[in-house]
């Protein structure tokens, strides 16, 4: 209680960003302070049902806040990228953005079948970013054993997409 406290207050509203009407969570704060950092991964590590073998981060937060609590679980990380920036063979999982869709990708040799794998991303809000994600890790074999985020937008119902996997969100709007 006392984490999520010290975490909403580093989280700072942008309204009207990246468009009207929309308010940005901006998570830069929260980064920049280091004993709540440090807290906030060591949480989402501490989440973690049974062993991991993988940590995916998706592009971009999803690798700040998914490379530190890899190391902390010992387990490895796998960046979740956009599409065409990975050199070699890749797995993709494609989500619906408001205007078109988008693609997230990851090298097919990192996943292997069986791979225990836990999804970390700062925001969910739609739902698409993570649902594109569980996807690919699934149809490459891998078992999606968690989804963690720093935060939820409820409103939006994101939830729904990620199917009853065990989820945690340290912080709710
Ligand atoms: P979704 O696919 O769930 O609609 O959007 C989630 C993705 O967009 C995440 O990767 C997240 O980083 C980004 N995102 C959406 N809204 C926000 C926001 O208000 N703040 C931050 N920091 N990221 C957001």
């Amino acid at each position: 209680e006392e984490l999520r406290r010290r975490a909403a207050a580093l989280v700072h509203d942008v309204p009207d960003y990246p468009e009207p009407g929309v308010v940005f969570k901006d998570i830069t704060p929260l980064l920049a302070d280091g004993p709540t950092f440090r807290a906030v991964v060591d949480h989402i590590a501490g989440g973690a049902h049974g062993p991991v073998d993988l940590v995916v981060g998706m592009e971009a937060r999803g690798f700040i806040l998914g490379a530190p609590v890899a190391t902390t679980l010992s387990a490895g990380f796998i960046p979740a990228r956009k599409a065409g920036k990975l050199p070699r063979e890749t797995v993709a999982g494609a989500y619906d953005l408001e205007y078109g869709s988008a693609v997230l990708e990851v090298h097919a040799d990192t996943v292997w079948p069986g791979a225990r794998i836990l999804v970390v991303d700062d925001v969910l809000a739609t739902g698409g970013t993570a649902a594109a994600t569980i996807e690919l890790l699934e149809q490459a074999g891998a078992e999606v054993v968690g989804v963690s985020f720093l935060m939820e937008l409820t409103y939006l119902e994101g939830r729904s997409r990620l199917a009853g996997r065990p989820f945690d969100a340290l912080l709710s709007y």
